[in-house]
């Protein structure tokens, strides 16, 4: 049974990210998400709140059998610890490309053991990011049709009394 670890700094988590989990989910029967504690970006949430707004999120888009999880240093580490065979990511417009292959190229450096595996965003999605999202929270804008519910609470929240 192939186990697999999807790390990204989910701040927060958004529909672009629940699709690549819902397809990484099909061929792989155990996934982790793993909430990387920090990221070079300074992070608008905490790692204790993003693993919490992700957890909730997930659970509102009907997606099981999923363990989320955060850890702090080198993702190869945690992916060790976690008995992964494959690191999924996911890819956007071509400015996605330079630092995930890079990212790649590393890790195999490092772990030949780990394979990456690329899933093309989707063309609604291709556009989204979680800055984008906050951008818009942050102006008053609606970014519904962007994340869940709950994220979206967790944004206005965040966002909306900060001003
Ligand atoms: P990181 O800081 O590690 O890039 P992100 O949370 O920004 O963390 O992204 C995690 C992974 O999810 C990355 O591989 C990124 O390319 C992918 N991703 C983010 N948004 C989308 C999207 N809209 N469609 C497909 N993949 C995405």
């Amino acid at each position: 049974m192939a186990i697999a670890i999807y790390p990204g700094s989910f701040d927060p988590i958004t529909n672009g990210h629940i699709d690549i989990v819902r397809r990484a989910r099909k061929l792989f029967p155990k996934l982790y998400i793993a909430v990387v504690a920090n990221p070079h970006k300074s992070p608008t949430f905490t790692v204790e709140e993003r693993v919490e707004i992700t957890k909730t999120a997930l659970i509102e888009a009907g997606i099981n059998g999923l363990e989320v999880i955060s850890y702090d240093g080198l993702l190869i580490d945690c992916a060790r610890e976690h008995g992964a065979d494959a690191i999924v990511r996911g890819l956007r417009a071509n400015s996605d490309f330079e630092y995930e292959f890079q990212m790649a190229l590393t890790n195999r450096d490092l772990a030949p053991e780990f394979e990456s595996v690329f899933f093309m965003t989707a063309k609604k999605y291709s556009f989204l990011s979680s800055s984008t999202v906050k951008e818009i929270c942050m102006y008053g804008g609606d970014v519904s049709t962007f994340v869940p519910r709950s994220v979206e609470a967790a944004l206005k929240k965040k966002l909306q009394t900060k001003k």
